[in-house]
């Protein structure tokens, strides 16, 4: 077997068992495939192993491999901070963006989205730790950006994404995923019919699946770490 494919079967394991000390199915847990900064071959390479989602970060790294994989009916996933004058490029050749994180960005998105695809499926980032530097939507702001969200036609609002304050401490890391969970159950209290918890990462994936993820994106732990 080759590294990728080992390490892919190892995060699968890793999924399966977090959900199994969390009673939930592991069927309910999607996993996100981070290929930044990897190439091609080896998004082929996990592909081939039977994974369909993948996520990039940035745009034109983003577009040079997405033509090399045209053969592929990958799903892709844009999940670095969005810029706006990037946001035709990401509406056109993305199935999800999960980093929204203020109107202007969704109004720019949903306009370029084009016709004959369907709707561009979202995720509002928000900011769990509150540092300065991270981005990402208020837990208090959240409700007014989701409610501006609903009124475009060419954005499907999912859920919400976090990237959490790093930590090895384990319960910090629920602590943080456990805010994104409540204020997901809140909106949907409000009408909100979100199903997407995009939450956990390489380090961390147990503590997210633990508080409810259902797409983890994981990098490293497939592809290797990053120089
Ligand atoms: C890079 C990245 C990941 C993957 O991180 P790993 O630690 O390599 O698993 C997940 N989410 C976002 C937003 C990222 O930028």
């Amino acid at each position: 077997m080759t590294t990728i494919s080992t390490r892919l079967q190892v995060v699968k394991n890793r999924i399966t068992a977090a959900a199994g000390s969390s009673n939930r199915s592991s069927d309910d847990i999607q996993l996100l495939a981070v290929s930044k900064t990897w190439p091609a071959e080896a998004i082929r390479e996990a592909y081939q192993q039977g994974q369909r989602l993948f996520a990039e970060n940035y745009v034109q790294e983003a577009l040079a491999k997405m033509r090399q994989l045209s053969d592929l009916p990958i799903e892709w996933h844009f999940i670095g901070p969005i810029q706006s004058n990037k946001t035709q490029q990401i509406a056109r050749q993305f199935s999800w963006v999960h980093g929204i994180d203020r109107p202007n960005i969704a109004l720019r998105l949903n306009d370029a989205r084009p016709q004959n695809l369907p709707p561009l499926q979202a995720c509002l980032q928000v900011n769990i730790s509150g540092e300065a530097s991270k981005h990402g939507v208020s837990v208090d702001d959240a409700p007014a950006l989701a409610k501006y969200i609903a009124t475009l036609q060419n954005i499907r609002l999912r859920g919400l994404m976090a990237i959490p304050k790093l930590t090895s401490d384990y319960q910090l890391q629920r602590q943080q995923y456990k805010m994104l969970r409540d204020l997901m159950l809140q909106l949907n209290a409000q009408g909100f019919e979100l199903d997407t918890l995009s939450a956990g990462m390489s380090q961390d994936l147990e503590a997210a699946i633990a508080e409810g993820a259902t797409l983890v994106r994981v990098g490293s732990s497939i592809f290797g770490n990053r120089y």
